[in-house]
């Protein structure tokens, strides 16, 4: 056997967890499809893109040597000072000796005879380790869409979480965007400034809000770092380690002068307040949330002068918030330039990408350059990618067919000695937090697995159905899962990925930690170890 773990994945799971595996004494190997650290922020390098975390709530917590040496120039650090930073954490901590790059895991083999797991890469090479962690990422199995004539396109494609490292530069250019997700948003506000042209075509509109960043200079960031205590805890004790945490009031129990007041607030603040700290009903109920709904179409009617083109922008099939809420910056502002179209593709669908550009039913344009905004194959796609066969051989995508089923989000049936770093079901939020968070956990696990000289771990199948039932039970009348997104597993860009599943665990972060934390401090019983 090669390693006592192996960890797949460089991005901010997989770097952390390395730190914390090397403390313990072990021998860990990483490996890692790109070329560099950073994952999300190394492979997603398309103009505009950035967090829209407050970046001091962001970064790891989990070192005040490196919180002290870390300058965040922004309140939402935008993609190269994040790749910067990655880089910065895996130079400090000495962190490359152990990660092997270019190195794409194809299959990942339980073998019981002698307890460990076998992984192939790409290139054929065979690796063996006592214990796997999966950090692959919730958003990092790119999709294309579903259009035929892709590849017959004569111009530059690009995807943006496959965008060439030398950037493109579209000044006078005639530019395609496709998709108005987060990332369409980020990248059609950014593109719209230089290109000649910007076509945008959208399916569906997304509710959005004002991100209000702004840069941070030397004097804030020192006051920055003397608040970082309060910042982390503020974190530790919100629902989704956010700073935002919702109004104990409920908008259906306000009068209209308070929902105003808030909502105006809210929409004037930075960052995810008006999702994440708005009044405790809008994501339960109907009526709160038609409320909310109203308040920012107005905002939008206010803000786009063409209100045929509004209108187009204005979702008609979900509520605010029900889907995850891409943060702008003059987005709406983009509609009233005279070198941007919009075309909504539920009225004159995309027929086919031909050579020269794009034909929809009504007509053929044509583009130098098309930008695909079409995400991700979002929290399983990337454990789709890879074969894994646990005890007698069962596939994951066959034990997941239904959806999936885990103890905790970490650990699997029928899969020992595997853990999953943001995995399904898992909290996710102001994912930097339970990042940490769940590394720890892992590694107090592997600490006790290592003293105790344990070989072979496993979750047991009481264990999965209460945890599968009990993350089914948290999203009951949440109204995001009676609606398709990535967050309830619908893609139409992927074969099957049609029926909504309960995709994430949307309890609280406090609530989840409390739960894990039992089960570590009663010396992991209720898993089977020998
Ligand atoms: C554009 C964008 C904006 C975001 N904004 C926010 C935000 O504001 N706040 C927030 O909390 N989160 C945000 N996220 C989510 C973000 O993914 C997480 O915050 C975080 O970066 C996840 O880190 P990770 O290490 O778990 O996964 P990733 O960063 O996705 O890293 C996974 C790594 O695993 C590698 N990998 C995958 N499969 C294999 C394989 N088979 N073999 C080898 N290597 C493999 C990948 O190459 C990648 O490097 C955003 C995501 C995107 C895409």
């Amino acid at each position: 056997m090669n390693y006592d773990a192996i960890i797949i994945g460089a991005g901010i799971s997989g770097l952390y967890q390395l730190l914390k595996l090397r403390q313990l004494g072990l021998n860990v190997k990483v490996f890692e499809a790109g070329t560099g650290v950073g994952g999300t922020w190394y492979w997603n390098r398309y103009p505009g893109a950035r967090f829209d975390s407050e970046s001091y709530s962001y970064g790891y917590s989990f070192s005040k040597e490196l919180l002290d040496e870390w300058h965040w120039t922004e309140h939402f650090s935008p993609q190269p000072e994040t790749l910067k930073y990655l880089n910065f954490v895996a130079d400090k901590f000495d962190l490359r000796r152990d990660i092997q790059f270019r190195s794409r895991v194809k299959t990942a083999h339980w073998r019981e005879g002698t307890r460990d797991w076998q992984i192939a890469l790409e290139d054929g090479s065979k690796h063996e380790a006592r214990f796997l962690i999966t950090a692959i990422g919730l958003l990092s199995a790119p999709t294309m869409p579903r259009i035929p004539g892709v590849e017959t396109f004569k111009g530059q494609s690009c995807h943006t979480a496959r965008w060439p490292h030398e950037g493109v530069d579209f000044t006078g250019k005639k530019v395609a965007v496709i998709g108005t997700g987060a990332t369409g948003v980020q990248t059609i506000q950014e593109v719209a400034k230089t290109a000649g042209h910007l076509t945008v075509f959208q399916r569906t509109p997304n509710w959005c809000a004002p991100l209000h960043n702004g840069k941070i200079d030397e004097a804030e960031m020192a006051e920055i770092r003397a608040r970082y205590p309060e910042i982390f805890k503020r974190c530790q004790e919100t629902f989704a380690c956010f700073l935002h945490t919702p109004d104990p009031r409920a908008a259906l129990e306000s009068t209209p002068e308070e929902r105003e007041a808030l909502w105006e607030k809210l929409y004037a603040n930075k960052g995810f307040g008006m999702w994440q700290g708005n009044f405790r009903d809008i994501l339960i109920d109907r009526e709160a949330n038609k409320l909310v709904s109203d308040f920012v179409a107005k905002k939008i009617r206010q803000r786009v002068k063409d209100q045929k083109t509004a209108d187009r922008l204005i979702p008609k099939n979900h509520g605010f918030g029900t889907r995850r809420v891409p943060l702008e910056t003059k987005y709406f502002e983009v509609y009233n330039q005279p070198n941007v179209e919009l075309v909504d593709i539920k009225e004159t669908p995309i027929e086919a990408i031909t050579p020269a550009g794009i034909r929809t039913s009504d007509k053929e344009r044509a583009f130098d350059i098309i930008i695909y905004a079409t995400g991700f194959d979002a929290i399983t796609g990337a454990f789709d990618q890879i074969e894994f066969r646990g005890e007698n051989g069962v596939t994951l995508k066959e034990k997941w067919k239904g959806g999936p089923q885990t103890y905790l989000g970490i650990l699997v049936e029928n899969f020992p000695n595997m853990m999953m770093l943001m995995g399904p079901h898992t909290a996710l939020g102001n994912i930097p937090r339970s990042i940490e968070y769940s590394v720890e956990w892992v590694s107090g696990l592997m600490k006790h697995l290592h003293e105790k000289k344990i070989t072979r771990i496993e979750c047991r199948s009481e264990g999965v159905a209460d945890w599968t039932n009990h993350v089914r039970a948290l999203g009951e009348g949440l109204l995001s899962n009676e609606i398709d997104s990535w967050m309830t597993g619908i893609n139409r860009n992927i074969e099957g990925k049609n029926t909504r599943i309960v995709a994430r665990y949307s309890g609280s972060a406090p609530a989840y930690r409390a739960r894990c934390d039992a089960i570590a401090a009663a010396g992991y019983t209720e898993l089977n170890l020998s």
